[in-house]
């Protein structure tokens, strides 16, 4: 009864043995070259044309990459977007962090936080104070998604929408014209290891880095020399190639397969099959109340106070189903499972059942 893969964490998740056995195929001629020579930069121009044909980026967007993941993207961006001050939407852990690193930054005034209680999330409002309007599209700590949306009246120029899709970029589809900042790392829904980040620049996005160029940054934390590598189809200092071949994989996959639509399209199928077997189970329940906004990509699910959910996830541990326990800081009896396009729904029909032999036993 057990899935066919036992990997169900939120990220790192699972890597598709197809794009291992790929990246061992293509090593002995790409791992230990260099990324300014041209076969390590054509896969990087491949993953940058291939994430454009993904998400459907129109004329002018470029595809930025660079090292350190989207921890580290955050401070890229206090130094390198964000003119004065920001809006933030705080529904949980990934959302307030970057929150926490704005109120931080010396030269930005005060951020304007928005907060929900966990579960939920808050919206955007119009601010003539703020410039730039951070949003997440997938609050991993809590399993919520949003719709990515400028607030009323707001336009670009005015207000940026940098939307952190960590958990949710390659799983719920969004819309350009409600977006000038799309970033990730890819050891969530691009099925590959940390380390990176992705992202996505609209013209205008490009043009408030170009404007706020004299302020000054280390060079290892400025878009705008990110910006210029990847141009080039580098970053500015050495990138992990394995990270960035197994991503491309994945995109590539997804491509094959029909692309986001499909790839979204898999994910609601997993969610359907978690959440509808929550809602059947007498122990077990969405912790998100309103199915609009539970996530399609991370699902999390309150299990009644009788039984540990630390239990179930150690006895599912034990026969080689890893990473189901909830987010530390959450701090609910809770399982929280990856819904992500590599994982087939099957294996999440499979995950289910063996939740509920384990729960019948313990
Ligand atoms: C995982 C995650 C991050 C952190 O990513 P790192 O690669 O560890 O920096 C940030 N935001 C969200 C929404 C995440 O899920």
């Amino acid at each position: 009864m057990l899935p066919g893969d036992g990997r169900f964490g939120s990220g790192p998740s699972r890597v598709r043995n197809e794009s291992v056995r790929a990246l061992v195929e293509i090593a002995d001629g790409y791992l230990g070259t260099s990324h300014r020579r041209t076969g390590v930069r054509k896969i990087v121009d491949r993953l940058q044309k291939g994430t454009a044909e993904f998400f459907g980026l129109p004329e002018g967007w470029e595809v930025v990459l660079g090292n350190g993941g989207a921890t580290t993207l955050w401070d890229i961006l206090a130094l390198g977007i964000i003119r004065r001050r920001s809006q933030h939407l705080c529904f949980g852990e990934f959302s307030s962090k970057f929150a926490k690193a704005t109120k931080a930054a010396p030269h930005l005034e005060e951020p304007r936080v928005i907060e929900s209680p966990f579960g939920s999330h808050p919206l955007p409002r119009a601010d003539t104070d703020v410039d730039v309007y951070a949003l997440t599209q997938n609050e991993t700590s809590t399993g919520v998604q949003m719709t990515l949306r400028r607030a009323d009246g707001v336009a670009a120029k005015d207000g940026l929408v940098v939307v952190d899709a960590t958990s949710g970029a390659g799983g719920i589809p969004w819309s350009v014209e409600e977006v000038d900042v799309y970033y990730y790392s890819p050891q969530k829904c691009f099925g590959s290891d940390g380390g990176l980040w992705i992202a996505c620049c609209s013209p205008d996005a490009l043009e408030r880095v170009e404007e706020l160029r004299e302020r000054w940054r280390p060079a290892s934390l400025d878009l705008r020399l990110a910006i210029e590598n990847s141009r080039k189809n580098q970053t500015y200092n050495t990138p992990a190639l394995a990270t960035v071949y197994l991503t491309l994989q994945t995109v590539e996959w997804m491509n094959s397969n029909g692309g986001l639509a499909w790839a979204a399209d898999r994910c609601e199928r997993s969610a359907e099959c978690i959440y509808s077997w929550a809602e059947a189970s007498d122990y077990a329940q969405p912790f998100v109340s309103d199915p609009a906004i539970r996530s399609r990509t991370v699902a999390t699910i309150d299990i009644a106070e009788e039984l540990p959910a630390l239990g179930i996830s150690a006895a599912l541990r034990h026969n080689g189903i890893v990473d189901t326990e909830s987010y530390r800081a959450l701090g609910r009896n809770q399982l929280r499972i990856a819904l992500f396009p590599a994982i087939p729904p099957e294996d999440v029909a499979a995950l289910c059942a063996c939740v509920d032999y384990v729960a019948e036993r313990l």
